[in-house]
């Protein structure tokens, strides 16, 4: 499953269009990340999917590419 482009507008609009990672494994930020989300960013899946998140806005968490990438690597 995926997050609708409805969800995915919102919650960029509930980011303001920044990152709103707060994952202390990133090392290139602390507290929040706030990067500027370009057309790159990603909808993440806050709780999985391969877990039963939901594609709700509320399990949708807008990183930029960096911290997408450590979501990867580390989970969450
Ligand atoms: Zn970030
Ligand atoms: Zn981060």
């Amino acid at each position: 499953m995926a997050f609708s482009q409805e969800t995915k507008d919102k919650a960029y609009i509930r980011a303001g269009g920044k990152c709103e990672c707060t994952r202390k494994v990133c090392s290139h930020h602390t507290g929040r990340c706030n990067a500027r989300l370009a057309n790159d960013w990603h909808a993440h899946h806050i709780t999985a999917v391969a877990s039963d998140g939901p594609d709700s806005l509320s399990n949708c968490e807008a990183l930029c590419i960096k911290c997408h990438k450590n979501t990867q690597s580390y989970g969450r």
